[in-house]
């Protein structure tokens, strides 16, 4: 931690952050806020109350022995406390509902920035930490403001109410019993400085166990090959013993408050009784006011104790308030632009024109220059050897990124000028490895279409060549499909991928054609499925299969982010080149002669 971050959320800093906070959250509810208020001023009211009428249970009962009031006084003493038991029932609930409110907020508009972030986004906060500024800092939002609300509505006016018992009672004996004042303000200061360290670690550590709970079921297979338990075990006690070590730091430090504060509070007490006893050998007490004397000091002792910590306690809350609002202030990267245009649904060429892309300002660039075209309505391969950035041409396409210079157009149109909506509803893509919801079956194809029907979703099962081993699921369609879909084969995968895709029935299709991961038969029912697929419609595939390199309309080979060679594939072997080359290494025409 460095500096400068230490003085962002210094004391200044965090009153900032706080009251962006509650106008940004907490002041829409404000009708609640002030409901609420009148219920924390009855009970601050009320427990003023309950020390006043001590003077009188002594005086009259006690010292002047008057029967008549007896009655009254219990009964008094009843109402009060009722009162005061039904006011804070009503202050917990309503500040309680509006918190959650904030908290159901906060992490809605999470997740709507969240989803507007270029995809790189992902790669600079990892799911662990997502996951922990979702769940665990959207609280603090909350937790922030209750405390601070609770403390000025209930603690602080209960303070105020039973000081102005006090004095009332008795102005020397309270001015004597403030003296206490000043060094418990010092005192906890001083352990302020201490909990923000802790709590912002607390949260690294916090993150780091959901990212390896994450890893491990993700990478399962990966760790159980290869052996990684104990790896992951020890990552894991790692993590887990950084939370636990920090949470026994901030108790530690919260807890601190305790030891100063008992003190205090007893030296005050001490000073009272000694100032008492002296007016008593003078000859001047009224023991009435000094009992009800007493009673508030006893009384305001839990809610100035409250007080104390509240910077302590709040403290490591803002801690996390901070973190929410580093994801929520991180820039949406990608717009869509005002009056931001429909595609017709019709097959639309693909033009890259100088194109130019760059994943980090630092890195070598991903593409140099590209100008290619794909026709409307045919397949156009793209070939070359791995990392010369076909991959990339995908994601700008789907508009993942913006190119740094140069055009992407779909139909004429500039992807930037094409709504967002329709841009998706115009391109499908089915990747190698593609990404299965965890749901059923059913839920995954119609992630393609949501308003399709069930015949609908039968048939695109049927030409993707995926009903036939769906139906044999004993659940068939209701099938789950696990996390990922590790229930599932990865040509299984494949095929409800591309049955998902000929749902969308989008015009554009972006199709990464799996390698070798495939045993034979699995790859002709996908090759099958795929060629179905692409029927009319402009597909781009970087491709692995002879068949279609060879049926393609056009080739754009690729190669260190630039265009190399274009055209069939009779003329490119002809003109022999890395297309050449690369077909002899690439394509095993002995498996794929067939097609
Ligand atoms: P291909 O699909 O042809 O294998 P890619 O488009 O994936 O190639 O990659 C092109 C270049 O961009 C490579 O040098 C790769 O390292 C880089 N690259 C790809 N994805 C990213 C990313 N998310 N962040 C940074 N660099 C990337």
């Amino acid at each position: 931690m460095t500096d400068t971050k230490e003085k962002e959320t210094g004391l200044w800093g965090m009153r900032h952050l706080f009251l962006r906070l509650f106008f940004e959250n907490g002041w829409r509810h404000w009708r609640s806020y002030a409901i609420s208020f009148v219920f924390m001023g009855l009970v601050a009211a009320t427990t003023g109350l309950s020390a006043w009428i001590m003077r009188d249970v002594i005086n009259e009962i006690f010292v002047d022995k008057n029967r008549a009031l007896i009655v009254p006084i219990a009964l008094g003493v009843v109402a009060i406390f009722v009162v005061k038991g039904i006011a804070t029932y009503a202050q917990v609930v309503i500040l309680t509902r509006v918190g959650n409110r904030i908290i159901a907020d906060v992490q809605a508009r999470l997740f709507d920035h969240v989803l507007s972030q270029r995809v790189d986004f992902f790669d600079r906060f990892s799911i662990g930490d997502l996951a922990t500024r979702f769940s665990h800092n959207a609280q603090s939002a909350r937790e922030a403001i209750n405390l601070v609300v609770t403390s000025i509505g209930r603690d602080f006016f209960s303070l105020i109410a039973l000081t102005a018992v006090m004095v009332l009672q008795d102005p020397g004996m309270a001015m004597v019993a403030l003296l206490v004042a000043p060094p418990a303000i010092f005192g906890v200061t001083r352990l302020i400085r201490q909990i923000k360290a802790v709590a912002r670690a607390e949260f690294l550590s916090l993150a780091k166990i959901v990212t390896t709970i994450q890893e491990s079921a993700i990478g399962i297979r990966v760790v159980k090959s290869f052996a990684l338990e104990p790896v992951m075990r020890k990552e894991m006690q790692a993590a887990i013993d950084g939370v636990r070590q920090r949470s026994d730091a901030m108790a530690r430090i919260s807890a601190a408050t305790s030891p100063l504060m008992e003190t205090l509070g007893g030296v005050a007490i001490a000073l009272v009784i000694l100032y008492a006893g002296w007016r008593v050998v003078a000859g001047d007490a009224d023991p009435g006011a000094f009992f009800s004397f007493i009673t508030a000091l006893l009384l305001a002792y839990e809610p100035a104790k409250r007080l104390a910590r509240l910077n302590v306690t709040l403290q490591a809350q803002m801690i996390g308030v901070e973190l929410l609002y580093q994801l929520l202030d991180a820039e949406p990267q990608i717009w869509e632009k005002t009056g931001a245009a429909a595609l017709p649904r019709d097959p639309a060429p693909i033009r890259f024109d100088r194109v130019g892309f760059r994943y980090d300002p630092a890195a070598m660039p991903a593409l140099d220059g590209v100008s290619f075209e794909a026709p409307a309505g045919q397949t156009t391969a793209l070939v070359g050897p791995s990392g010369g950035g076909k991959s990339t041409i995908f994601a700008l396409i789907e508009r993942f990124y913006d190119p740094d210079e140069g055009s992407v157009t779909i139909g004429g149109k500039d992807v930037s000028a094409i709504s967002f909506s329709s841009l998706r509803e115009a391109v499908a893509s089915v990747s190698q490895n593609p990404f299965l919801f965890d749901g059923t079956v059913y839920r995954n194809i119609l992630m393609g279409r949501l308003d399709a029907t069930e015949e609908e979703v039968m048939a695109a099962a049927k030409d993707a060549n995926a009903h036939e081993f769906i139906s044999g699921f004993p659940e068939g369609y209701e099938t789950r499909v696990g996390e990922d879909g590790t229930r599932l084969s990865g040509g299984q995968r494949q095929r409800i991928a591309i049955a998902r895709a000929m749902l969308r029935d989008a015009p554009v299709l972006l199709l990464d054609e799996a390698t070798s991961s495939l045993d034979a038969q699995s790859e002709s029912k996908v090759a099958e499925a795929l060629d179905r697929l692409m029927v009319g419609r402009t597909t781009l595939v970087i491709a692995h299969r002879l068949s279609t390199v060879r049926h393609a309309a056009l080739i754009h080979v690729i190669e260190g982010g630039k265009v190399v060679q274009s055209g069939s594939h009779a003329d490119l072997m002809q003109s022999g080149g890395l297309y050449s080359q690369l077909h002899d290494l690439q394509f095993d025409t002995n498996r794929d002669d067939a097609a």
